[in-house]
């Protein structure tokens, strides 16, 4: 019998407990589903967020893995006590979840929604025409689980689009490319630029003065990534000069953003409350299913963080 730790959120717990009995029994697993061990060393398997508190792994000297809930894992990479290998999430309702999101937010800009919405009444505009999306190119940092999801559904509508990663991807509808020249070519060529790169030292303040220069002349950014990409000063310095049209902000180097911050009173700027996307339950517990069933069958787990490059 498998015991299996579930320490991620508790208020999520009634649900999650519910929902991985049954993918548990669909998968053929005989387990031990528990919010607390007794005895550490039982453990066979964490399921994990940082909500949940857990941040000691140590006495779980024999759990074989720890699967994250969340995508993003920047708590468990930095927390030095984590040795087991660690999953991160990629399931179906996230990804559909974050392309809704993105896609909603690019056609914002596309369309000049906001500068519709913020007219005087009575004032009519006339003249204001957006292209066509097929003449209009997205770009993406990062062509992860959500990235290329996202850039080929921005695809499917119509927009041209391009993409930067770690390693150079080949796709037949999205350019790709990678290193410091490959970001300065999607940088030149993207009328509206989407950030879904992970928080890693790596990719701190890839939006910076330097990289805004390079950047399109009246370019929309739309963040939904994490907060330490963008230089803040930078970014209010580029909406202010014009150099960057607007942006959309769902994440932030502090959370909440804090009430005094120039974002929350900038013109140009939609702030959203970190909600892009979430882990949805039904389509997660399958997926922590699988995991567990590979780990049983002695196959490879899905979706391995490299603790070494943080994501
Ligand atoms: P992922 O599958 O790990 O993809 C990350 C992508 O970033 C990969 O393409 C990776 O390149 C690229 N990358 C990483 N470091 C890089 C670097 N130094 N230079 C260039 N490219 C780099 O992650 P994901 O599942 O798509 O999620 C992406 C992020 O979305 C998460 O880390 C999280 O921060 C965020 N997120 C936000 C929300 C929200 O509600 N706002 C929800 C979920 C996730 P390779 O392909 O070469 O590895």
């Amino acid at each position: 019998m498998l015991n299996i730790l579930y320490a991620a959120n508790p208020d999520d717990w009634d649900e999650y407990g519910a929902q991985l009995r049954v993918a548990f029994d669909e998968a053929g697993l005989v387990c031990n589903l528990i919010q607390d061990a007794a005895n550490p060393e039982d453990v066979d398997y964490i399921i994990y967020a940082p909500s949940g508190g857990l941040d000691d792994f140590t006495p779980f000297v024999n759990a074989k893995l720890v699967q994250s809930l969340w995508a993003g894992v920047e708590v468990p990479t930095a927390n030095k006590t984590l040795t087991q290998p660690l999953s991160r999430m990629v399931e179906p309702g996230l990804s559909l979840g974050m392309a809704d999101y993105v896609m909603g937010h690019v056609l914002r800009h596309h369309l000049g929604t906001d500068h519709f919405a913020a007219a005087k009444p009575g004032v009519w505009h006339e003249g204001l025409i957006p292209p066509l999306a097929q003449d209009r190119m997205v770009g993406i940092l990062g062509l992860g689980a959500l990235g290329m999801f996202c850039a080929h559904k921005l695809a499917d509508f119509g927009f041209q689009t391009c993409g930067w990663s770690r390693s150079l991807k080949t796709d037949d509808r999205v350019g790709c490319f990678s290193g410091d020249d490959g970001l300065a070519q999607v940088l030149a060529q993207s009328d509206i630029l989407v950030l879904l790169l992970p928080n890693t030292p790596d990719t701190y303040h890839v939006v910076n003065a330097d990289s805004i220069a390079q950047m399109r002349d009246g370019v929309a950014i739309v963040n939904p990534g994490r907060g330490p990409l963008i230089d803040d000063d930078a970014l209010i310095d580029g909406l202010d000069s014009g150099k960057v049209s607007g942006a959309t902000l769902d994440v932030f180097a502090i959370e909440p953003l804090p009430e005094d911050h120039p974002y929350w009173v900038h013109p140009k700027v939609l702030v959203t409350p970190h909600i892009a996307s979430a882990t949805r339950t039904n389509t997660a517990c399958d997926v922590v299913a699988e995991n567990i069933r590979r780990g049983e069958a002695g196959e490879l787990f899905l979706n391995i963080v490299d603790m070494k490059a943080g994501y």
